[in-house]
């Protein structure tokens, strides 16, 4: 019986302890699992049978996590991990070597950046950055050595939502999957539904969603045919050394469409060992079981805000896809539903100086660099989240001198936008 999301949330992949009878999913604190005997050992390392061997490469607690956030994307599987950095670099480390290259839309977090601009960089792997509003760019910029393309569903600060289905159709032409940092919007968008490969989440936001964990998450959507792909994925097709020449396509199909993921994990966690903490995963699981219902609440806040904001003649522009037209409209209303996410940014006409007034005065709103929060939060990000950037890498990303970004919280509207209208007016 398939269910909506509100529900997968609550139940998917998880009753009850069969041993205590306890609801909540358990907190396996524990390094390791006693083994039945030695041809149970031998047979869980050989991947003849499947089962816990060691919280490096797996955790029950993570299990219900990595289940539950799969049904919801519609996906096969996921792979928990120690952050959304860990996830973005896995999600490409596991298809891309030396000399490899992925293509990359310009619009993404300032840390992602920094990860594809400098360290996959300097570890062989050449990042190629591509401005996202002409899906056709992507085309031009795939050579015999791209591996995979990647980029944010709605970046900020720009908050163009990008255009999933179109690119995905061009990576599907050439064997080359799209993977999606759908962090900033999920259960509003569901990138598998349009193409996409892959899935990555920082689950330090929306997912956790209380400000108290770092995490990720990548989820695959078992849709991609990588074994038509050969020459094309090495990585999945070749044997792999380090798993005593496993060709992971062909190791894992008794399994299902899982090749992916379960080359990721039993090879890339395996050696960097970026592992979640079940600790973590548990407060990830209870972050999860009121998702869909913060998501309702954070969309209707910042779409009253950012049309509160509007009203306001020190404001020169407010950055919300609900305000945009055109082509950049039709995007966001094709790949959202149910709002338009929760992040809003707004140019104060009197620049640099006026926007840092106004953050430093705010009384509510934290001034952190999160968002995702159930509390509303602020950032200037050229001083902060872009600030490793060149003043041309800020200029791609979108983020320019007055830019303030909002992640507008689940509190009551009237309270948020109160404390907004005395921090403009001080700013002013
Ligand atoms: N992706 C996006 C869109 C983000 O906003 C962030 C963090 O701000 C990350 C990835 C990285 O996640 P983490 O901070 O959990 O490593």
């Amino acid at each position: 019986m398939s269910q909506h999301p509100e529900t997968i949330a609550l139940h998917h992949g998880w009753r009850a302890d069969p041993a205590t009878g306890s609801v909540a999913v358990p907190i396996h604190q524990t390094t390791s699992y006693q083994f039945n005997d030695t041809d149970h050992a031998s047979n869980l390392f050989a991947l003849a049978e499947l089962g816990n061997i060691y919280t490096r490469i797996m955790n029950p607690t993570n299990d219900v996590l990595e289940q539950r956030v799969a049904a919801l994307e519609g996906g096969v599987a996921s792979l928990a991990l120690s952050s959304g950095q860990a996830a973005s670099a896995f999600a490409l480390q596991n298809l891309a070597r030396v000399g490899d290259n992925v293509i990359s839309s310009t619009d993404l977090y300032g840390g992602t950046w920094n990860l594809f601009a400098n360290t996959l960089k300097d570890q062989g792997i050449e990042v190629r950055f591509v401005d996202p509003a002409d899906p056709e760019a992507f085309r031009n910029a795939i050579d015999d050595r791209t591996r995979a393309i990647y980029a944010e569903t709605l970046p900020n600060p720009k908050l163009h939502v990008f255009p999933i289905a179109e690119v995905a159709a061009i990576g599907r032409e050439y064997g080359i999957p799209l993977v999606m940092d759908n962090t900033a919007c999920p259960i509003l968008c569901k990138p598998f539904e349009h193409g996409a490969a892959v899935v990555v989440y920082s689950t330090t936001k929306y997912i956790g969603g209380h400000g108290n964990s770092i995490g990720g998450l990548i989820v695959d959507g078992g849709n991609f045919p990588w074994a038509e792909h050969a020459e094309r994925q090495p990585a999945l097709n070749t044997p792999d050394p380090s798993y005593h020449g496993a060709v992971w396509v062909e190791a894992t199909a008794p399994l299902g469409p899982v090749a992916y993921i379960i080359k990721a994990r039993t090879t890339l966690l395996r050696d960097l060992g970026s592992c979640m903490s079940p600790f973590n995963a548990f407060l990830f699981l209870n972050g999860l079981e009121t998702l869909a219902l913060r998501m309702k609440q954070h969309c209707d806040n910042a779409a009253k805000v950012a049309d509160w904001l509007a009203t306001r003649s020190e404001i020169s522009e407010v950055i919300f896809p609900g305000n945009q037209s055109g082509e950049t409209r039709a995007r966001a209303d094709r790949y959202l539903s149910g709002g338009y996410g929760g992040l809003v940014g707004f140019e104060h006409r009197g620049g640099r100086e006026a926007g840092r007034k106004f953050i430093d005065s705010l009384e509510m709103h934290y001034h952190v660099a999160n968002i995702g929060d159930a509390r509303s939060l602020a950032i200037h990000p050229a001083s902060t989240t872009h600030s490793q950037l060149t003043p041309e890498e800020q200029f791609q990303t979108g983020v320019t001198d007055g830019y303030v970004r909002l992640s507008v919280g689940i509190e009551h509207i009237d309270d948020i936008v109160a404390d907004l209208e005395q921090a403009l007016d001080k700013a002013s």
